[in-house]
């Protein structure tokens, strides 16, 4: 999609630390970490949030999962003693601010529930 900041990641003419890449999605560390380990896993096919996703849009969100719970294991905090969060925000209210959607995957420090 022609002005996304995540598709020109995707298609490699934006730079980013990407981590991991497959058919269906990119991970990338997030460029204002808010941990120790903070990851943005995207579907490379663009798809505004989470909250516009529909059944048609299955394989690229199981794909997003996955992936997360791979590069947890190659960052070291997947054990049960340790753990991450995994997050979609969508809109104003959770300060949603690239309409690509992405998975935020932050780790390496413990969380505060319910999220401030
Ligand atoms: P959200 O608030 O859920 O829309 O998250 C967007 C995230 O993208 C924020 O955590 C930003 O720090 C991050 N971000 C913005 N631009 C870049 C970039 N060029 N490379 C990596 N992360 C970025």
């Amino acid at each position: 999609m022609d002005d996304c900041l995540f598709c020109g990641i995707v298609a490699g003419e934006v730079p980013a630390d990407i981590v991991r890449s497959d058919e269906r999605t990119v991970a990338f560390r997030d460029i204002a970490p808010q941990a120790p380990v903070h990851v943005l896993i995207v579907p490379r096919r663009h798809i505004t949030n989470a909250s516009t996703v529909t059944g048609a849009d299955a394989e690229d969100v199981t794909a997003l999962l996955l992936a997360a719970r791979e590069v947890a294991t190659a960052e070291g905090i997947a054990g049960e003693d340790r753990g991450y969060r995994l997050a979609f925000n969508v809109g104003a209210d959770a300060l949603n601010s690239v309409p690509h959607l992405h998975l935020h995957l932050l780790g390496g420090r413990a969380f505060g529930w319910p999220p401030g």
